[in-house]
């Protein structure tokens, strides 16, 4: 009886392992063909300061629509950093931010800075910000409305990310670390890297946590430039957070949005 169920648990197991490489395969696939088949979109999600509810900023993030199904970039930013396509993908994602910026040059409430994510894999490509500068150009945009949001692990675990930097300050960039409170949140690095924005990640928002309250109300005093509060989702989470002198980011003020919805 063991014998045999050894042998399911394997089977078990080994259809599943299977089912995950057919997926990953599938996906990777499909990827290398989404931009041409325009069904990447960038969706906008609201920052607002906290005191005033203004809208102060906008965060830029990838969907993908492949046949009628909505990938997560939580599947799918994972397989494109490894097989290299987030290189192309970044670049896409780029342009078409810094065209979005450009449509709303003369727009009332969203002619405000844009945030894009970036990738380790990006930014260690030799002609990352040859390239940025070319669609800038291209695109005419004025620099200081785009923000590049690194996470802080990724800060860490680059060798020259200071020079890097300090050449995408050169452009006019400006620069958040994003998924502050999730990695080694290493004071050398938030102490000797310039940065114009950090970003508490969402896990170390808890309202019902003392420490963690204490923890949030000390980095932002302690911070002389912008901070943002990411995964504010309720009324009583707004509440609590409204006096703590940060910008604020979640479901409860606006869920990422196409920009006609916005
Ligand atoms: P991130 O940059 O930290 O983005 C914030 C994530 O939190 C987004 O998930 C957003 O939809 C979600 N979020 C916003 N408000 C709330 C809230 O109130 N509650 C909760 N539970 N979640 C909230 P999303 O869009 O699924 O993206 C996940 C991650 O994928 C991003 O984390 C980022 O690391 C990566 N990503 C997304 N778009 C891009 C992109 O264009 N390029 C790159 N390189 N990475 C991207
Ligand atoms: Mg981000
Ligand atoms: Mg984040
Ligand atoms: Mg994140």
């Amino acid at each position: 009886l063991a014998k045999q169920k050894g042998k399911n648990n394997y089977q078990f197991y080994n259809d599943q392992l299977n089912e995950k490489v057919k997926r990953r395969l599938y996906l990777e696939n499909a990827l290398r063909k989404s931009i041409e088949n325009n069904e990447l979109t960038l969706y906008y999600q609201p920052q607002v300061e906290l005191s005033t509810r203004k809208l102060v900023g906008l965060e830029a993030l990838l969907r993908w629509n492949l046949e009628d199904e909505h990938v997560s970039p939580a599947e799918f930013i994972p397989i494109a950093e490894k097989t290299g396509l987030i290189v192309p993908i970044g670049e896409w994602i780029l342009r078409e931010a810094c065209r979005q910026i450009s449509r709303w040059k003369d727009h009332p409430y969203l002619h405000v800075p844009v945030s894009v994510n970036v990738s380790a894999r990006q930014l260690v490509e030799p002609s990352f910000t040859k390239r940025i500068y070319q669609i800038l150009m291209e695109e005419s945009i004025d620099p200081k409305y785009l923000k590049l949001e690194i996470t802080e692990s990724v800060m860490m675990d680059i060798e020259d990310s200071t020079s890097i930097v300090e050449e995408l300050h050169a452009l006019g960039l400006k620069i958040a670390i994003d998924d502050f409170g999730t990695g080694y949140s290493s004071l050398h690095l938030i102490t000797s890297l310039d940065f114009e924005t950090l970003k508490i990640d969402k896990t170390l928002v808890d309202i019902h946590n003392k420490r963690k309250m204490h923890v949030l109300k000390a980095i932002i005093q302690s911070m002389d430039r912008p901070v943002v509060i990411e995964g504010i989702e309720t009324e009583e989470e707004f509440q609590v957070l409204k006096d703590f002198n940060a910008i604020g980011q979640g479901y409860y003020f606006a869920r990422p949005l196409p920009p006609e919805k916005l």
